[in-house]
Parts: structure tokens; C-alpha cells; sequence
């Protein structure tokens, strides 16, 4: 984010000035991770701004409270009406969603009931991972950094002492030249990049890394596998070694905030053509098709803005 901040920010209930949403140094979530939140964007579309799944978003958020214990202090209507609140109050149409729930102030020590505070920010936000990218494609390494084991820390819930592991992962690519890394799971498989989903491509059908491979459940993968089987394109969610990287015919990665980059090479070894693939962009077209009209909104995804 540039530092040209919005002006207004939801935060323990109210709408607050930017700068007024702060919290004392000793929050438990500085000092231990404590925090769980979601990404969620908001596109225009031809009937006006829609969120994009939001309400599956927030349900994650809620799920990733439940793995650590969290009592969260307002329901999920609540966060759901401050994420449209939030972004009328800004003035946005286009614009990326962060609901964020932290142990605050309140008790010393791993395992005090440190009440849990909440705040939804939002501000706008392009390609995540660089201009341009979405149709040039990226150059990918796999890190030095393995993801965390499942019996150590939950893949699954989407917690800010996970991203210690993300921070790793990317800032090693970047150190190294490369646009995003990906990170192979305790079992030496492959994982997930560092704040995305990976898909390759092999004779047409996508295959995508299973949920017990360390990943975060990603909804765009969920949105991706949902439109590419009623497409009529296989979808297999399995297993697979590093080498496929650089085997498959196509490869890209997804999410909220990466929405669907290709990948055209991978430790120096090019993708395929090295240009975005024919499974790639008829994926890119299906998803970026839901904003503008031409992929029909079978599942409810879009929630308008003003609903
Ligand atoms: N994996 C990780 C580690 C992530 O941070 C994200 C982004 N939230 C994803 C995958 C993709 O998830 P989603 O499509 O729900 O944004």
C-alpha cells in the first residue's frame, strides 16, 4: 500500500479517522502472533460494486478464530456490514477488504483470555504482484523456507503468525530477483506460494495442491475448481513433486490479492512457451468474467455493495 492511506477505518465498533485505530505496544497479537484476518476485494461490475464472496471470507475468518480459541467480540453480520460500511464511507468502488480481529491489551503470557479487538480497513489496490503481471507472468523460485508441518502450526487458518512463513518465502524471492516464491511442505511435496494457491496444467486438466499439503484453503481456488469442473475442465486435487514445475505445460497461482498470475518459469526453467497458456487464460477469463458480465453469477458470489 502506498502511504497515501484512506481516510476512514471501522475499528471495536466504530468508524474512526485513519490514524485514530491504534493499539498499545504491549497487544498480545505484537508479541505473539495473535491475529487472524481475511483479504477480500470489492470489483465494480455492470449493476455496481460487488464484494467479492463475502461472506465466505468472513466465515474463514470466523473458522480461523475458532482454531485459536479467539472470542470474537461482534458476530460475523456485524464484520459483513462494516466491510460495506467501510468502503462507502472511503468512497471506493474498486478496493481491497481487511477484516482483522487481534488480542489486544490485557494480560501477560501465552494462554491469557487477552480480550480480542477488531477492525476492518480497506484501500485500493491493484495487481498484488506487480503491473502488468497478470498478463506477462512471473518469474517463480521454489524458497530455501519449507512451510510448517501440520501437527506445528494450521495451515488452514488464516492467522498473522502464519505469514512469518509467507515473509520468508517472499522476501527471498525478491532478494533473489524472482516475482513470488513457492514453498514445498514438510513432506518435501509441493505446497503453495507465499500468499497464493498454485495450479498447474497437464493435457488440459488443471491440477491443484490438496489442503493437507500446508495450504491455506484459498477461496479463489475454491472459485477456480468451481468454474473449471462446470466448464468441463478436469480438476485433480493431488500430490505432486517439485520437478512438475518444471514439467507441466502451464502453471499459475491465485488469490484474492494475486487474483490468477501465471507463472512463466521456475528456477530459471521456462513454463511451457513461457507465455500464458490457453487453460490460463480461459481460467482469467471465467474469473475476471464474473466482474464484467460475461461469466454468469451462478453461486451468489457477487454481493453488491449497496444490497
Ligand atoms: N495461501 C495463502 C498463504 C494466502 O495468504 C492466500 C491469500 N489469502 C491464499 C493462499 C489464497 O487465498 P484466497 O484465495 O482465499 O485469497
Amino acid at each position: 500500500m502506498s502511504t497515501q492511506y484512506p481516510e476512514w477505518i471501522w475499528h471495536n465498533g466504530q468508524i474512526k479517522r485513519w490514524q485514530d485505530a491504534t493499539t498499545h505496544v504491549m497487544s498480545h497479537a505484537l508479541h505473539y502472533g495473535s491475529s487472524v484476518f481475511e483479504g477480500i476485494r470489492c470489483y465494480e461490475t455492470p449493476n455496481g460494486p460487488a464484494i467479492f464472496r463475502l461472506s465466505d471470507h468472513n466465515k474463514r475468518l470466523y473458522a480461523s478464530a475458532k482454531i485459536y480459541d479467539m472470542p470474537m467480540p461482534y458476530g460475523v453480520d456485524v464484520i459483513n456490514a462494516a466491510c460495506r460500511e467501510v468502503i462507502k464511507k472511503n468512497n471506493l468502488t474498486r478496493a481491497y477488504l481487511r477484516p482483522f480481529a487481534y488480542r489486544g491489551l490485557g494480560g501477560f503470557g501465552l494462554s491469557a483470555d487477552t480480550p480480542v479487538e477488531m477492525s476492518v480497513a480497506t484501500w485500493f489496490m491493484g495487481p498484488y504482484l506487480g503491473e502488468g503481471v497478470l498478463d506477462a507472468g512471473i518469474d517463480a523460485c521454489v524458497s530455501s523456507w519449507q512451510r510448517f508441518a501440520p501437527n506445528t502450526i494450521p495451515a488452514g487458518a488464516k492467522a498473522g503468525g502464519n505469514y512469518l512463513s509467507g515473509q520468508l518465502i517472499a522476501r527471498e524471492a525478491r532478494r533473489l530477483g524472482f516475482g513470488e516464491g513457492i514453498a514445498l511442505a514438510s513432506t518435501g511435496l509441493l505446497s503453495e506460494g507465499a500468499g497464493e494457491n498454485l495450479f498447474l496444467v497437464f493435457d488440459g486438466a488443471l491440477h491443484t495442491t490438496p489442503v493437507s499439503a500446508a495450504l491455506l484453503n484459498g477461496i479463489t481456488r475454491n472459485t477456480i475448481i468451481t468454474l473449471a469442473r462446470e466448464a468441463g475442465i478436469e480438476v485433480v486435487e493431488r500430490d505432486m513433486p517439485r520437478e512438475y514445475l518444471y514439467l507441466c505445460d502451464e502453471l499459475f497461482m491465485c488469490g484474492t490479492a494475486a487474483e490468477i498470475t501465471p507463472i512463466r518459469s521456475v528456477d530459471g526453467r521456462q513454463v511451457g512457451t513461457g507465455q500464458p497458456g490457453p487453460v490460463t487464460r480461459h481460467v482469467q477469463e471465467m474469473f475476471f468474467g464474473l466482474f464484467d458480465g460475461t461469466t454468469p453469477d451462478r453461486h451468489g458470489w457477487l454481493e453488491m455493495l449497496d444490497a
